[in-house]
């Protein structure tokens, strides 16, 4: 049947856009003593979250609400907008792939930044969209030029994440708004916010659903800790959002992903004793290497990006003997972003295997 796939099919790798530690773990034939390498909150859900959880559980006989409807309705009085505004889907990632579906043809052009989150590129090329890279201006998502290639290639889709993943850097309210005009018409934004829970609020761009090409990205696996029930949203003008009814898995959102996010939802002072423990966290983190002589960039999510000094070559080998310290950390993937190491947010505990890991890395290299 391999002839018989779809010409794009066809010319696809067969990939992950992320290696998963559990991968690792099988190939090394461990555990990993600190998992602080995807991003996820090792502070993990409330309890009010995990109570939910357990009375969902004999329900889960049941598909899910196709219409995510309580979630909705929640996110709608959460922000003060329509339940118009909103689709919940499994995850940004998710949502990210029914965007592409929804807006770009087989050779249409998509912009975003030479590094930034691949399993929106990953998306754009299984949909037969073309890619055009922006790198990076000073470990930033360099936002003049991400405008000036959208005009140059007739974007039909550009991608910003706001904060950054794998940097961490953030662009203030006043540089994205002037960003947002800017977009030409025939583009549509995606501006995804999957660590918008980390900066002040009122240092976001206003919630301006009257723009039609304009949609931001939300999820519940970062800062509520529940990446593993695959629950994001985006929030944009309502004809823009009624349109991923055309496409959308109704139940691919499930039921206890559906309960456990709106328990989380509900639980804002949960979410602010989580904030408090990623910013000690990472303060933690970045004292741990700066004593060994390495400079980190200022974050604005649940993650530090650690300047290795040297080049990729260099930052790949303490990365691999983190790895064989069974420390779980990624690193950017191009130059000349991969001289850092990132790590997100961890327990006391997991920081204390990373510092000694390290300390003995440095002692051998
Ligand atoms: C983690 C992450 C996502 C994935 O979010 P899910 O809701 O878990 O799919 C999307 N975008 C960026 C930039 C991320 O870092």
């Amino acid at each position: 049947m391999r002839d018989k796939l779809t010409k794009i099919a066809k010319d696809l790798p067969a990939t992950v856009p992320f290696v998963g530690p559990e991968t690792q773990e099988r190939e090394n034939n461990y555990k990993f003593l600190a998992r602080i390498g995807a991003n996820e909150s090792v502070f993990g859900p409330s309890k009010k979250v995990q109570d939910a959880i357990k009375i969902a559980v004999t329900s889960t006989w049941q598909y899910g609400d196709p219409e995510n409807f309580d979630l909705i309705d929640a996110l709608a009085s959460f922000y003060s907008l329509k339940r118009e505004n909103f689709v919940v889907g499994e995850g940004i990632d998710g949502l990210l792939g029914y965007l592409v579906r929804l807006f770009v043809e087989p050779g249409e052009q998509v912009v975003t930044s030479l590094g930034a989150y691949p399993t929106f590129n990953y998306h754009v090329v299984g949909f037969g969209g073309k890619l055009s890279l922006v790198p990076y201006k000073n470990f930033h998502e360099d936002l003049y030029g991400l405008i000036k290639e959208a005009k140059k290639v007739k974007a039909k889709i550009l991608y910003l994440s706001n904060p950054d993943n794998p940097m961490g850097t953030f662009h203030q309210k006043r540089d994205v708004q002037k960003f947002i005009d800017e977009v030409p018409d025939d583009t549509l934004l995606c501006l995804d916010e999957a660590y918008s829970d980390f900066v002040d609020q009122d240092q976001l761009p206003e919630l301006d659903t009257s723009r039609s090409n304009v949609i931001r990205f939300r999820t519940f696996s970062k800062a509520y800790g529940l990446a593993g029930l695959r629950v994001g949203y985006a929030i944009g003008n309502s004809t823009l959002i009624s349109s991923f009814n055309k496409v959308r898995n109704h139940f691919g959102v499930n039921k206890i992903g559906q309960i456990a996010a709106l328990a989380a939802l509900e639980d804002q002072e949960y979410l602010q004793k989580t904030l408090i423990a990623v910013e000690e966290s990472k303060i933690r983190i970045k004292s741990i290497f700066s004593k060994m002589g390495f400079s980190s960039l200022e974050s604005h999510t649940n993650f530090v990006a650690i300047n290795m000094g040297k080049d990729s070559n260099y930052a790949k080998n303490i990365l691999t003997e983190l790895i064989k310290n069974k420390i779980f950390v990624r690193m950017p993937g191009v130059t000349p972003l991969n001289s850092f190491i990132r790590v997100s947010a961890g327990q006391e505990e997991d920081l204390r295997y990373l510092e000694k890991a390290m300390a003995e890395i440095m002692r051998k290299n």
